[in-house]
């Protein structure tokens, strides 16, 4: 095998495109205060204009098939192209590659019938409506340990009745289209399935919005509550008792996303802070030449780039039909810290400057803190990491 670190021509121009496109439309928005809807994120109207624009650019939903109007970037092209795109705080969902819809998106198409893609993946990827992912659960329900799950889907001849409660459930205000993970059995490994609703469907509510630390995604964090939701069996996902496999599905690729975009930020921050200490003087000389300032600049250019090449090549091994559950488990916890010490750099660097709002430095720290917690807990993630090493030993690290 062949090690070759260089992009694919095709990604690259998918990338320089993507790149010029950040810099030219989105990120002059970011320091507009009515470029902002009420939860710190880009206004509805401004959104629609720009993914108009992203649409007649050829950059729209591209990790998606060129059958359904994406452009059938391979992971590792998104790896390259995602880290462009969140290089503004706009950056992802203006492509149509932010979370929910993007983890939603790819496993739709992996594990949906070509009834359950037209009816429900098509409309996310043409943009027309938004969706949500409902898994997690207050106490005692699940969160880290996903067999805790209370809420139940029950059947009554071909229909499925659904009572629980779930929460934290991102973007559930303006969601139309959902995937529920719910109890069908107390089977252990079989015991949960996951369907698809609709937010016309009677039978739920949300029960209020969570206020959270950072700035929220559309639609916010919402806690829901099933009382009597009805969803028909042609609307499950793959078989009785594979909601598990769906959630894999799902977050195998959707953790790895994350990682794509939160490399973006860190080096959005990392760039705000080089300006700064490109022109800044202390002492007759520029802050950029000091010894101290270099170590912080150099040790973040470093985490940066680890964080890359374990995405990089966990990217690789999904696109050969690899689970890379090592990989993906290594990434998500070293890049969730490098964006959180990338942006807690860049304020240090860039002094009561970093701290105020006149950047969107503090914005990228307040996001950054959930990083560590979604899609599995860092500890969570280096639990499987041990498992897996007490079981493999020296074979751990197998070419
Ligand atoms: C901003 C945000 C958006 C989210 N969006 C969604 C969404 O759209 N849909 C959805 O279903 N969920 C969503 N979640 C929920 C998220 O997936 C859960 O928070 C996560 O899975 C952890 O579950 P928990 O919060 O219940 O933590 P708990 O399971 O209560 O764990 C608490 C802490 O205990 C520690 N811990 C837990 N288990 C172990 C272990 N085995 N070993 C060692 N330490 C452990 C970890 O430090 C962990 O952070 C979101 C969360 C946030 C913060």
């Amino acid at each position: 095998m062949a090690i070759d670190y260089t992009l694919d021509p095709a990604v690259e121009n998918y990338r320089m495109r993507i790149e010029a496109f950040v810099r030219e439309e989105l990120l002059p928005l970011e320091s507009d205060p009515g470029s902002y809807d009420g939860h710190e994120n880009i206004a509805p109207g401004l959104l629609e204009t720009l993914r108009a624009k992203a649409r007649a650019a050829g950059l729209w939903s591209l990790q998606m098939p060129m059958a359904r109007g994406g452009q059938g970037l391979s992971v590792v092209g998104m790896a390259a192209c995602y880290e462009a795109m969140n290089f503004s705080i706009f950056g992802p969902i203006v492509f149509n590659s932010a979370a929910p819809d993007d983890g939603n998106m790819i496993v739709l198409n992996k594990v949906g019938t070509d009834a359950q893609k037209a009816r429900w993946l098509q409309p996310i990827i043409d943009g027309k409506v938004r969706s949500a992912f409902a898994m997690t659960e207050p106490h005692p329900g699940s969160g880290s340990d996903p067999a805790m799950m209370l809420t139940t889907a029950t059947r009554q001849g071909d229909r499925w009745i659904v009572r629980g409660r779930k929460w934290f459930i991102t973007g559930a205000e303006v969601a139309q289209h959902f995937i529920l993970i719910a109890r069908t059995s107390d089977d252990a490994r079989k015991g949960l399935t996951a369907f698809m609703f609709d937010r016309s469907q009677p039978g739920w509510r949300i029960e209020r919005r969570i206020p959270i630390m950072g700035p929220e995604e559309h639609g916010g964090h919402c806690e829901i509550e099933f009382d009597g939701l009805e969803i028909p069996d042609s609307e499950r996902l793959l078989g009785v008792g594979d909601g598990l496999k769906v959630t894999q599905i799902r977050l195998g690729t959707a953790r790895l996303t994350h990682c794509m975009r939160w490399l973006g930020l860190a080096r959005r921050a990392m760039s705000i802070a080089l300006d700064y200490v490109a022109v800044r003087e202390n002492q007759g000389r520029k802050l950029a030449e000091r010894e101290g300032v270099q170590w912080l600049l150099g040790d973040a250019a470093m985490q940066i780039e680890i964080g890359r090449l374990l995405t990089m090549r966990a990217a690789w091994k999904l696109d050969r039909g690899d689970f890379a559950r090592k990989e993906i488990s290594m990434a998500k916890i070293t890049v969730a810290d490098t964006l959180q010490r990338a942006a807690d750099t860049a304020i240090q660097l860039c002094g009561a400057r970093g701290y105020s709002k006149d950047t969107v430095l503090e914005w990228i720290y307040r996001y950054a803190r959930q990083a560590r917690l979604v899609d599995g807990a860092s500890e969570v993630h280096k639990t499987v990491l041990a498992r897996l090493l007490i079981d493999e030993r020296d074979d751990f690290w197998r070419w």
